[in-house]
């Protein structure tokens, strides 16, 4: 196969951290998540600008792959998408606030309706055009989020014809729990959709996010709504993560430094040195989404979480006192001096330290490392 690679953001000599993002596996994840969908099919989130990861390189990529379905959770995500998927179905999660019909017509953009006012205002639109105009009913099972409320949702579904014949194609919820595969919430939440199913019966459907496709909870011919698990990331609490790393983050070694034992390191000299200790400093800080508290070691789901590390060569090397803004210090003690001259970027996360355990380090989830990734970034697609 030939591999190609294309590149964006300031250039690879001046930036002080690169992205590697490997359309490949993105692909793959996508073919694998639409196969777990059978006999339905899996659409594909990509809210906030494809995870982080860009919906220019994203939505081609995956409408390649035979994706026909976004989802995304403003209008204006949905304009930018519908440039690069014309023949696409995008579905607007924030539904259709007011003032954001017109640009959801002019752009083809399927709101997610989620309240009852929005739906008149939608069905007042329907009679003053009067033509079909497509949308879709969001009904909150559990999340109190968006979404009409079940009363609501029984209410309305008391005139389904007329709502289908006025364009209603699509209902939705959206699962609260689904990455922790005990929790209550999931059978409960599964069995107020079948009712809504019911109720909407011949609309097509979807209830399952990455969590819960990864754990066995589609319901019969749904459009899956897959996001974090195609980008890499980690979907489901305490099961190993089968999907394939997408996104490596590294950050360019700017100085190599010897510190005595006693020394601190960084602001507020929280770190005092035990040792005499060899100091990478990196140009990569939370302004980069490299979160200041990776530094400190922050319990998020399970306690006395370890603080984070950056990869180097074979070597895991620990971060040192507090991530500042622009540049985050790694102890590189361990690593020869020889193979260290010849090092210029140490690992964030990727392929050898996994997404969600340096966002556990940060205290905080694969979703947010990626989301706030920022733009200073050198990016390399390959595929
Ligand atoms: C973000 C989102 C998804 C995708 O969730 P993942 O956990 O990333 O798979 C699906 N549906 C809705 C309504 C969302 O807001």
């Amino acid at each position: 196969m030939q591999t190609s690679e294309t590149h964006s953001g300031p250039d690879a000599a001046i930036a002080g951290a690169r992205l590697t993002i490997d359309l490949g596996a993105l692909i793959a994840n996508w073919q694998k998540l639409n196969a777990m969908s059978a006999p339905g099919k899996a659409s594909a989130v990509v809210k906030a600008n494809a995870y982080g990861l860009g919906v220019n390189v994203v939505v081609p990529a995956l409408v390649g792959a035979g994706c026909d379905t976004f989802y995304v959770a403003q209008a204006h995500e949905g304009i930018e998408v519908r440039a690069l998927a014309p023949d696409a179905r995008i579905f607007v999660i924030y539904g259709a606030p007011k003032g954001a019909e017109s640009a959801l017509l002019e752009h083809r953009l399927t709101p997610l309706i989620c309240t009852a006012e929005q739906l008149d205002r939608w069905g007042q639109l329907i009679r003053s055009m009067g033509k079909k105009l497509p949308y879709g009913l969001h009904v909150d099972t559990g999340m109190n989020r968006t979404g009409l409320t079940m009363v609501e949702a029984m209410l309305v579904g008391t005139h389904v014809d007329v709502l289908k014949a006025s364009g209603l194609c699509h209902v939705m919820t959206h699962p609260a729990c689904a990455d922790d595969i005990n929790h209550p919430m999931n059978m409960h939440q599964a069995h107020e959709f079948q009712m809504v199913r019911e109720i909407f019966s011949g609309v097509e459907s979807s209830f399952a996010n990455s969590a819960a496709i990864l754990s066995g909870k589609v319901l019969s011919g749904e459009i899956t709504r897959p996001g974090i698990a195609i980008y890499g990331g980690q979907a489901v609490n305490d099961m190993p993560n089968p999907m394939l790393p997408v996104v490596t983050a590294e950050a360019r070694i700017v100085q190599v430094r010897s510190a005595k034992a006693g020394e601190t390191v960084s602001y507020g000299a929280t770190e005092t040195l035990a040792q005499d200790t060899k100091i990478a400093v990196c140009a990569v800080g939370y302004a980069d989404g490299y979160h200041r508290a990776s530094g400190n070691g922050v319990p998020l789901r399970k306690m006395g979480q370890e603080k984070g590390y950056g990869f180097l060569a074979g070597h895991k090397v620990p971060i040192l006192g507090r991530v500042t803004m622009d540049f985050t210090m790694f102890d590189v003690t361990g690593v020869p001096d020889a193979i260290l001259e010849e090092q210029e970027w140490v690992e964030l996360f990727g392929s050898n330290i996994a997404l969600d355990d340096a966002a556990r380090a940060a205290g905080t989830i694969g979703y947010e490392m990626l989301t706030g990734l920022g733009s200073r970034y050198h990016r390399v697609v390959t595929r």
